[in-house]
């Protein structure tokens, strides 16, 4: 079994469905120290969109901030070609980024409207739509990694209130005891900055978080997402990307074919006959009458897959996959956002968007804060925080669980469920809206 998400950068998209220190000395005293209003330490696409997000907030204008980020300043410049890492946004992102006017910079470059998902299953005939191509309404946005970080650069660059620190790996960090009311970290230069509120970026092995010791539920999928750039055979708009979720070994040999072999191995996945379930079969044609006489619709004009002709060279890539949520998002004079609080499978491509979330949140919070005479560390608005993103996270990933653990098996039971499942939930405009809702905030 595998699944597929093929990103199409065309209409056509289809989902197949520190520790404190504890070392010798008190280096982390704040004498002598740097001190900040706000570290952020890391600087992917949420702790840099974080970062500017806070910065143009008029509340929080006399605050200093300090963005940390271990990798190297990169000069950015459109390349020819689309790199292999991108992600689809959500209305609720395309909004932040938005506000922030870091979408234009987007637009000016290049990205991709998809007007119309389609799931379906490969051993049987239920399938489900998004979006309608002909609806003003997007379902969401393709964007390239290096150009949305690059596009909110663009906007970060121009703000006197934020510092921005590449090469600049935190190695030790010193969150507040009860008595203390700062949050230290001392870099591998050996600089330590201060802060009121330290907001952990860093990813899905967050050491901040491992600072934290907050309890942390994580599993590994024992599967990779094989990443590729696809010309397809026949769309005007003929890119799409791709990621494949696959055993690690079957992964391995994706990626040591030659791109011919992998172009007739992707065609083969998609095409291929799968084993059909005469059970599964009738019980979808019985369910698709009930739900015609009941004048529920289902409708549905399944879109066929176009043939892929051949993948952009060198875009190949695998990435591990796993599971991971953090049981607290804030402790005294820290928060943590995006994956470094909670990670998904990226089977509905929803991973980055809750942390696009989170950072709403976060600067509506932290302006409240401010505005009302409270420290940035005051840990009631905190909580604020954590509940209303744990409220929205939690179901969107026990969703998405649900969803790969549903697609992980040929059991016919669970094929049979499955399939009435997608049937019933197009057939059922409330309960379609409702996903739409969830996904798009
Ligand atoms: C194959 C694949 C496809 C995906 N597709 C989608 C999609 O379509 N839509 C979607 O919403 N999500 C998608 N995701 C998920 C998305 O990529 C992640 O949610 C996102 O990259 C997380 O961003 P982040 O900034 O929180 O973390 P990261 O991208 O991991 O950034 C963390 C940053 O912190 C820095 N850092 C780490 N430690 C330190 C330190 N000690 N000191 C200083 N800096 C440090 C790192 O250098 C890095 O820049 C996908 C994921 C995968 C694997």
């Amino acid at each position: 079994m595998f699944l597929i998400i093929l990103k199409s950068k065309s209409p056509f998209a289809k989902s197949i469905i520190t520790r404190t220190c504890t070392k010798p000395g008190r280096w982390y005293s704040t004498t002598g120290n740097k001190h900040y209003d706000i570290i952020i330490a890391g600087g992917g696409m949420i702790g840099t969109t974080l970062a500017c997000t806070l910065g143009k907030n008029p509340l929080l204008q006399n605050k200093r901030i300090l963005l940390l980020e271990a990798g190297k300043e990169k000069a950015w410049a459109l390349p020819d070609k689309y790199t292999n890492r991108v992600v689809s946004i959500n209305p609720g992102t395309h909004k932040l980024l938005n506000s922030i006017n870091a979408w234009k910079h987007i637009e000016n470059n290049r990205f991709a409207i998809v007007k119309r998902l389609q799931v379906w299953d490969a051993v049987s005939d239920a399938s489900i739509t998004f979006g309608d191509q002909t609806s003003p309404e997007d379902v969401s946005y393709i964007v390239e990694n290096d150009l949305l970080i690059a596009a909110v650069n663009n906007e970060l660059k121009q703000l006197d209130n934020v510092k921005v620190q590449y090469s600049a790996k935190v190695t030790d960090y010193h969150l507040p005891e009860y008595h203390e009311s700062s949050s230290s970290v001392r870099l591998d230069d050996g600089n330590t900055y201060s802060c009121e509120l330290l907001l952990g970026c860093d990813g899905v092995n967050s050491q901040v978080r491992k600072a934290m010791k907050v309890n942390y539920l994580t599993w590994n999928y024992d599967q990779m997402g094989v990443v590729a750039t696809l010309n397809l055979s026949e769309l005007t708009d003929s890119l799409s990307s791709l990621v494949w979720s696959t055993t690690p070994d079957h992964a391995k040999e994706l990626l040591k074919m030659t791109e011919d072999q992998f172009v007739d191995a992707v065609n083969n996945a998609i095409w291929k006959n799968y084993g059909r379930s005469l059970v599964v079969d009738q019980a979808t044609k019985t369910f698709d009458t009930l739900l015609r006489l009941m004048n529920c619709p289902s409708d549905t004009v399944r879109q066929f897959p176009p043939k892929i002709a051949k993948i952009e060279e060198g875009s190949r890539a695998a990435f591990p996959l796993g599971f991971g949520h953090a049981v607290n998002y804030i402790g005294k004079g820290v928060v943590l956002v995006g994956d470094a609080a909670h990670r998904i499978h990226p089977l509905a491509g929803q991973g980055v968007n809750l942390g696009f979330g989170d950072i709403t949140c976060l600067n509506r919070v932290l302006g409240n804060t401010v505005h009302s005479g409270s420290k940035l560390d005051n840990l009631s608005y905190l909580k604020e925080y954590e509940t209303e993103r744990q409220r929205h996270n939690i179901p969107t990933m026990l969703a998405v669980e649900g969803l790969h653990r549903l697609y992980n098996s040929d059991f016919t039971p669970l094929v049979l469920l499955r399939s009435l499942g997608l049937q019933a939930t197009h057939a059922l405009s409330p309960l379609k809206n409702a996903i739409i809702h969830q996904a798009a905030t």
